[in-house]
């Protein structure tokens, strides 16, 4: 049956690095006949410049339709200045809520070859491989009331709320457990229960579903202490659930722990498993358009997509054993150069991968 996948390439290096993944992608669809269909549209400063919003209500209700969604990246300097109502970024978070995108999955996985780009040293890094979960639609990014008053005395005053009700924690700590037990079967849930409430009933719910799950072993940490342990013995975790502001923080430490952000992909899923796709990095403006961006972390987001929302595990092991191969080959981008490897460019990268699709 065929599957409609949307394509939303953004700013920046987001057609670039797309236009990589785009190709990994057909190679594959034909291939192993996967039927897919592509659909693209506009996301970001892209979409501003056209219709003067960063993502249109068309466009949400074509990717209601879709069963997957692969996106660049959104943002750049030309927009920075524009009223923050319609900025870029509204039109990620608009995707994400419009579709119910609640579980944000970013593995962090270092590759055996790129252990020199570690900014920690070989012994405490080699092996990694942490999912970070981070709950997406929820938590003090969401939580209203929020702004900035005025208070009787004339000082002004920022405030927001932080607040999680049992069925989000439930469904994200579910998400967590189904995915401890296709990996090591070990969740860390990480809170501030020590200070917050909301981490407090977070806590609770997570202690409450643990028995459904008794393969799985569960474990608590501060969120003070994660990023401690993070960065001092990160392979003790597989994976790490948490809500969405410290699961965006924990999830940018884990990131630099694999050397460049360039590699890592990430998904956002709804609860029927149909999910966005993207790099965990930005649109990078300050090298767009030189070709000299890396595409694997899009490569790999392409991989995560057949394997997590079609299921299309063999399309999916090949894509990961082509990134293998070239990085074995000694190809790479400038962000994860290091002397004695061979310095390529993006397309030149993409070339790379497609040649050792099926090779490996
Ligand atoms: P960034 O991730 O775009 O760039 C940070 C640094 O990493 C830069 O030096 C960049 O050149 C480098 N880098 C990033 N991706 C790379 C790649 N694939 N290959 C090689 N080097 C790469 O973060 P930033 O500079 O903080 O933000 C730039 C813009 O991106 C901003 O407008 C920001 O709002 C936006 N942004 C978008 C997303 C998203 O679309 N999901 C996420 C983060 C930032």
């Amino acid at each position: 049956m065929t599957k409609k996948i949307m394509i939303l390439p953004g700013d920046g290096i987001g057609p670039e690095i797309v236009a990589q993944a785009r190709r990994v992608l057909d190679a594959v669809n034909t291939h192993d006949d996967l039927q897919l269909e592509f659909i693209g549209e506009l996301i970001g400063g892209a979409s501003i410049d056209v219709h003067g919003e960063p993502l249109t209500d068309a466009a949400v209700a074509r990717a209601r339709e879709c069963d997957a969604i692969l996106l660049g990246a959104v943002g750049g300097p030309k927009w920075d200045t524009i009223d923050r109502a319609i900025r870029p970024e509204r039109g990620l978070l608009k995707i994400r809520s419009s579709l119910g995108l609640y579980a944000n999955l970013r593995p962090a996985l270092l590759y055996p070859q790129l252990v020199e780009a570690s900014s920690l040293k070989p012994e405490v890094v080699s092996g990694l491989d942490i999912l970070i979960v981070r709950e997406l639609t929820g938590g003090i990014y969401f939580g209203e009331p929020r702004g900035i008053r005025t208070l009787e005395n004339g000082e002004r005053e920022g405030y927001n709320t932080y607040k999680y009700s049992e069925s989000e924690i439930e469904r994200i700590g579910r998400t967590a457990f189904e995915m401890a037990r296709k990996r090591s079967k070990k969740v860390c849930s990480v809170d501030k229960a020590n200070v917050l409430e909301a981490t407090i009933l977070w806590r609770e719910v997570m202690d409450r579903l643990a028995p459904e799950y008794p393969d799985v072993e569960l474990s608590h940490m501060y969120v003070d202490n994660a990023a401690m342990q993070l960065v001092r013995a990160p392979k003790q975790f597989d994976v790490l659930v948490t809500g969405n502001m410290f699961g965006d923080i924990l999830s940018d430490a884990a990131a630099m722990l694999t050397g460049s952000i360039g590699m890592l992909p990430s998904a956002s899923l709804d609860k029927d498993g149909r999910g966005m796709y993207e790099p965990c990095h930005g649109s990078a403006p300050d090298i767009a358009g030189q070709g000299i961006a890396n595409p694997l972390a899009t490569i790999l987001s392409v991989s995560m997509m057949l394997r997590y929302s079609l299921g299309l595990t063999k399309s999916a092991d090949a894509i990961d054993a082509a990134v293998g191969v070239v990085l074995d080959q000694g190809l790479r981008t400038a962000d994860i150069y290091t002397p004695g490897t061979t310095k390529v460019g993006t397309c030149e990268m993409g070339d790379a991968v497609l040649a050792a699709l099926y090779q490996a």
